[in-house]
C-alpha cells in the first residue's frame, strides 16, 4: 500500500552563559556555550501539516533546551589552564560516537540475517519446520549481534577514557577544536556578529610569520595548533567571524557567498564577484565536459568495439553517467570545503582552497 507522508525538519540554535568555578585555583570564569537542537515530524496524506511543522519546531526547542542545560564545553580556566573534570567527562561521552553507530548497524544486519534465516528455514519445502541445526545457526547470529553491540560500546568507552586534555597540567592544554574561550569574571564579552570589519591595509601581510623560534626548534612546533591535519579548521557556525577579504583571491570585499554546509545550515563567507563568476564558469565547464566526454567516449567505442554496436543505447547512457559524475565533482570548484558537521554542537570543519585565507581567518577572524 502506498502511504503518502511528508517529513518536516526544524533546527534551533541557542546559547547560554555558563559560569564555572575552577576546581584547582578557585578562579571564576564564564563562557558562552552554543548548541543546536533539531527535530522532525511527519504528516500522513497531507493531514495536519501545520501541526507537524509546529511539532518539529517544538521537538527542536525541547532538544535545544536539554542540550544547553545538560552539556558543557571543554573550556580551560583562564588562570591556570585546568579543564574541569565534568567538562572532560562530557567530552568523553561525546567522543567516538561513530563506533557505537557502526556497531548498531552491524548488529542490525546480523539480526536481519537471523530473521531471514528463520523465514527461509520455516518456509523451506525440503523439511517440515525449523530443525535443530537451523535453530543453532539463528541463535548464533543473535548472540553475535548482541556481542557486536556490547563490544562497540566497550571499545568506545575504552578509547574515550584515553582522552585527557589536562595531561600536561600545569602547562596549558592544546586548543580543542570548536570549543569556546573562557573569560574571567569582569572581562569583556566578545561581540556576537558573523562578519568582521576589514583588516587594516598595514596588517594585510598573510605570508608565513618571520622565524623567531630558536634555531634548534623542531619544524612541527611552528604549526598553528588550531589547524588540524589536512589544513582543516573547526568553526562555531553561530559565532565565526570572517575577515572581509575574498576567501579565494584575498582582495578586500563585502560580498558574501552563501554555501549550504549541512541540512538546514548555511554559512556566508566573503567572496568577490570576480571569483564567484569564475567559480560558476568552472562548475558549468565541469558539467558540460562531463556530458560531452560521457557521450563521445561510448560513441567512439561503438565504432571499434564489436559488441557495442548500437550507439543509440550507449551514447545517452555514457552521457548520463558523465553528467552524474560531473554533478558530484562540481563542488571541487568551490573555494571552501566542509566536513564533520556536528548537529548538537553546531560546529563544522572548513578547508579553504587558498591556505592563506585560513591563516588570515586564524590571525584576524574569529573561529569560536
Ligand atoms: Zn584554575
Ligand atoms: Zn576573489
Amino acid at each position: 500500500m502506498f502511504v503518502y507522508t511528508k517529513t518536516f525538519s526544524s533546527a534551533q540554535v541557542g546559547q547560554i552563559q555558563k559560569e564555572v568555578r575552577c576546581e584547582r585555583c578557585d578562579c571564576e570564569y564564564t563562557y558562552q556555550m552554543i548548541r543546536r537542537g533539531s527535530g522532525r515530524s511527519t504528516s500522513v496524506y497531507g493531514l495536519g501539516e501545520k501541526t507537524a511543522k509546529q511539532q518539529a519546531q517544538n521537538v527542536a526547542g525541547v532538544k535545544l533546551a536539554k542540550l544547553l542545560q545538560r552539556q558543557h564545553d571543554p573550556v580551560a580556566c583562564p588562570d591556570c589552564g585546568w579543564i574541569q573534570s565534568y567538562m572532560v567527562e562530557d567530552l568523553r561521552r561525546r567522543a567516538h560516537r561513530w563506533i557505537m553507530k557502526l556497531a548498531w548497524v552491524l548488529a542490525a544486519i546480523l539480526v536481519v540475517c537471523a530473521i531471514l534465516g528463520y523465514v527461509g528455514a520455516a518456509t523451506s519445502w525440503a523439511n517440515h519446520g525449523v530443525d535443530k541445526e537451523a535453530w543453532l545457526q539463528i541463535g548464533g547470529l543473535g548472540l553475535l549481534a548482541i556481542f557486536v553491540a556490547v563490544a562497540g560500546n566497550v571499545v568506545r568507552v575504552v578509547l574515550s577514557s584515553f582522552i585527557n586534555p589536562n595531561r600536561n597540567y600545569p602547562h596549558r592544554p592544546a586548543p580543542i577544536p570548536g570549543a569556546p574561550i573562557g573569560i574571567k569574571q569582569g572581562g569583556a564579552a566578545p561581540p556576537f556578529a558573523s562578519v568582521m570589519a576589514p583588516i587594516h591595509p598595514a596588517s594585510r601581510h598573510v605570508g608565513p610569520p618571520p622565524l623567531v623560534s630558536p634555531s634548534n626548534a623542531l619544524s612541527h612546533e611552528q604549526v598553528n595548533p588550531l589547524i588540524e591535519s589536512g589544513g582543516w579548521v573547526t568553526v562555531q557556525l553561530a559565532k565565526a567571524q570572517y575577515p572581509l577579504h575574498c576567501c579565494s583571491c584575498l582582495t578586500g570585499t563585502t560580498t558574501l557567498k552563501q554555501f549550504n554546509c549541512a541540512q538546514l545550515s548555511r554559512i556566508a563567507i566573503p567572496m568577490c564577484k570576480a571569483c564567484d563568476k569564475q567559480r560558476i564558469a568552472n562548475q558549468t565547464f565541469t558539467i558540460i565536459s562531463g556530458l560531452v566526454w560521457g557521450g563521445c567516449l561510448p560513441y567512439l567505442l561503438c565504432l571499434f568495439v564489436q559488441w557495442m554496436s548500437n550507439p543509440v543505447v550507449w551514447t545517452p547512457l555514457g552521457a548520463g553517467i558523465g553528467l552524474v559524475t560531473a554533478l558530484c565533482m562540481r563542488g571541487r570548484a568551490n573555494p571552501v570545503k566542509f566536513s564533520c558537521f556536528n548537529s548538537d554542537l553546531n560546529t563544522i570543519r572548513l578547508r579553504f582552497r587558498n591556505p592563506a585565507y585560513l591563516q588570515m581567518l586564524i590571525d584576524h577572524g574569529k573561529l569560536v
